[in-house]
Parts: structure tokens; sequence; C-alpha cells
């Protein structure tokens, strides 16, 4: 008979069991989170800092033909805007890898490839959103611009305006509630039409009285001058206007963070962590940094892509070993946040199977919407497994699911992985707010979601 204590299960606050020393990494851990963070704003800025950090680590690219051994540690740059790496494993290939598999995309407002028009005497950028957003969330606050220009002949121009204090910053306008008597009576959805996403960039008008478009002309001019751009140069250029504060400490007691973009840089910076602090692992490990989650995994950066087996290939092939084999053995921790239960919104949650604040890694068996819809569902024989190397390695972790069953639900690159014959089972960090412009994560879970990424990494045994 097991002990009282033992007999039945309590979730409990990290804060309970943790000891200071363990309290002090995990605060430091934070800190260079946030500075990724603050760098990190889109998914090609993500990129570049983990190739920073990566090379750091003594990280190479992988190149066809490359000697690989024990020890090697290579990185695949998809394009600027996904990343994988690896470190050989001391076991062969055959016996599979250990994937941590993240996202570096996050729901932003992107500009359209015509984006520029003056109305009213003031200039505009026209937007289309990128993920799942409440529209209203994102007016009449200050966003930044980041992202590039491709001019014809193949020069890149990457721009990040706003994180600069002397830099301007733009602005969506809403509806004064003097005047707001018919949209208040719209619904939340309605509210803000996605066409009136338009970002505020200038009111000075340039030449004489008589000519068109001044404030538009003054905008080119001003765009010309920094950039040697014209207005058909938007036609090829990727920009995102994202939420301009940094990343910042909430609460009296700083427990938690507010930032943009923990969805899913709070798993993406920790699975990246974990194997640049991961030396000479018994099993193959890899780090999948992907971009295009938010909408779906589609496109050559996305999850759905062939560029994980190409990846896969290119590590099989100097050992002689079939990728579906290694795929086969695989077994792959899909590293993305979860929804914590808010006390303000009690109804949405089944609050004894949603992850609660503080209380560690949040684990999901499945995902899905209703009856299940959408989800890979990870097997009983992984979630023991995963039990076992999180109890043994000190991981705080909890069980979870999104949200009540008949209510909705939500997907992750779960499924991507598991389709092509790889268990895969959802970590991630549980999060308040979750796809707001800013969003709410504790410390000491995205500090543990670290932690249980790298004892996965560091794990002997063989894949379930
Ligand atoms: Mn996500
Ligand atoms: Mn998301």
């Amino acid at each position: 008979m097991p002990d009282k204590d033992e007999l039945l299960y309590k979730k409990r606050k990290i804060f309970e069991t943790i000891s200071d020393e363990e309290k002090a990494l995990a605060d430091a851990y934070c800190e260079e989170y946030k500075n990724f963070l603050n760098k990190a704003k889109t998914e090609r800025e993500s990129v570049a800092q983990a190739i920073r950090l990566a090379e750091r680590q003594g990280f190479a690219p992988l190149t066809p033909g490359m000697d690989l051994k024990a020890g090697s540690k290579v990185y695949s740059n998809i394009g600027g805007k996904a990343l994988m790496l690896a470190i050989i494993g001391k076991a062969p290939l055959s016996d599979g890898v250990n994937i941590a598999a993240a996202h570096i995309d996050s729901p932003r407002l992107d500009l359209k490839q015509e984006p520029l028009y003056e109305d009213g005497d003031l200039a505009f950028f026209k937007t289309q959103y990128y993920g799942g957003i409440k529209k209203y969330q994102w007016v009449a606050q200050p966003l930044s611009l980041h992202g590039v220009l491709v001019k014809k002949n193949g020069e890149v121009i990457h721009v990040a305006i706003g994180e600069d204090k002397d830099d301007p910053v733009f602005v969506i306008t809403d509806l004064l509630p003097h005047l707001g008597k018919d949209q208040y009576k719209k619904n939340l959805g309605e509210a803000i039409p996605g066409e009136s996403l338009n970002l505020l960039i200038g009111s000075q008008p340039t030449g004489e009285e008589k000519d068109e478009n001044r404030v538009k002309r003054t905008i080119m001019k001003i765009l010309n001058e920094k950039y040697g751009i014209t207005e058909q140069d938007f036609m090829s250029a990727e920009l995102e206007a994202v939420p301009l504060m940094d990343a910042r400490d909430v609460g009296f007691d700083g427990s938690m963070i507010v930032a943009y973009g923990h969805d899913d840089r709070s798993c993406a910076y920790a699975a990246l962590k974990a194997i640049l602090d991961l030396e000479a692992p018994e099993m193959t490990a890899v780090c999948v940094l992907a971009d295009k989650e938010e909408t779906g995994s589609d496109g050559v950066s996305g999850m759905q892509s062939a560029m994980f087996e190409d990846f896969i290939e290119e590590l099989c092939e100097p050992f002689g070993v079939k990728p579906r084999a290694c795929l086969k053995a695989s077994f792959c921790l899909s590293a993305d946040v979860s929804s914590a239960f808010d006390p303000n919104f009690p109804d949405v949650s089944d609050k004894l199977n949603t992850a609660k604040l503080g209380c560690g890694v949040a684990v999901m068996k499945y995902s899905g919407a209703r009856g299940k819809g959408g989800t890979s569902e990870a097997s009983a024989e992984a979630v023991a497994m995963l039990r076992s190397v999180f109890d043994e390695n000190g991981v705080a972790w909890q069980m979870a699911s999104l949200g009540k069953v008949d209510q909705g639900g939500g997907g992750t690159i779960a499924k991507y992985m598991a389709n092509r014959n790889v268990e895969t089972i959802d970590v991630g960090v549980p999060v308040l707010s979750m796809h707001a412009p800013y969003e709410i994560a504790s410390k000491l879970d995205c500090y543990m979601t670290y932690k249980g990424i790298l004892a996965n990494y560091k794990r002997i045994c063989q894949n379930v």
C-alpha cells in the first residue's frame, strides 16, 4: 500500500517544493529567455538568434556527405524561417532520434503586398492578420515593424523599426467611445473588421497643394532615402507588425513574465537551450524550430513540409540507416504552449483537466476539439515513459487538456510528426491570455519545460 500522500494525486505549485538554489537557476534561465524574446520577435529573427547561439556552442551547417560521428553538432537553416539542429548520439540512428519540436511564428499583422495608401490626408499600411487573433486587441496600441524587403536584384534589406527608443512606432486607431453607439452593438468578432486594421504611418504632406497623394509621397521619399526602395518593392516584402513592449516581469513577486510570443517561443527557446546544453547524448538529439504553425503548418518552412524528412535523411545517410526505420524508432516532444486555467473565465475549462499556472510543464496526451477531432493522441505507453523521465529528474509537470469538451480546442504540430510514424506527445508552458498581443507565463513553468526537454534528450532507455 502506498503511503497516504501517494495514494491520492494532488497538483502542487512548484513554489511548495523547489529549493532556493534551483529557484535561482530558474530565474537566471528566465532572464536569458526574456533577452531572447526581445531580440526574436519574428520567425526570421528567431532563426537568426538561434543560429548565433548554436554556432557559439560549436554547431555547424549540415552539408551533404559530411562526416558525422557521435558528438557532431549540425544545423539546417530553412530559408531563414525554420531551423533544425541535431547532435549525433552514441547509439546508432536505427535506434531512432529524440526530437523536441516547437514553432517560432506567432500571431501578428502582416503588411499586404500593396500596403500603402492615403486617405483623409493621412497615410496607412493595409494589413492582413496572421494566425488566430482577437482583432479588437490590436488597435490603439503601439506596434513595431519587422521583416525583409527583397529588391528585384535579390538584395535583402532587413527591417526592424520601433525597437529603438528614437524610432517611430505605428498605431491602428480605434473609435472613440463617444461615437461608439453602433460599434457597441456589434459582437466582439465584428466590431473591428479585418479591413480596418490599417497602420497609421504618416500625416505630413510633400510638394504643391494641387498634387495628389502628398502624404503618401512623403512616406515613399523617406523610405527611398533610408532603404533605396520604391513602392513596388513592397510586393516582394515580408513585413510584420508586432507588439512593441519588451518582455517584463508581472506581479509584485515578479513570478511571471508578460511578453509578445510566448506561443511558442517559450517552448522554442526551451528546446533550443536544452540542445545547446546537451553534451554527448546517448541518443541522437534533434531540435525543430518550425514556422507556419499558426496558419496550419503548410509551406516549405512548416511542419508538413518535407524539410524534416530531408534533414533526417541527411543525418542517416552517412551511417547507411534507412530514414523510415529511424523515424519509426523515434520519439518526439511536440513543445507548444497550453492554455492555463484563468479564474476570470472559469466556465470554458474543465478545472480538473486544465493546466494551472506555476504547476509545471503541461503534458497533453491529446489536443483536438469536441470528439478529439484532429488529434494524433499519444499512447498511454508514451505518457508512462515521460512520467518516469520527468519524475526521476525532478521535473515539475502536470496533465492538461485545452478547454471544455464542447467549447472548442486547438491543435499543434504533434499530428504532423505522429503521421510520419513518430510517437509524439505534446508538452509545453501553460499560458494566460494566449494569442493576445501580450501573453503571460510563469517563470518556473518556463524553466521546467526546458528541464523536461533536457531530461528527455539525456534519456538512455529506448524509445517506446
Ligand atoms: Mn503554439
Ligand atoms: Mn498558437
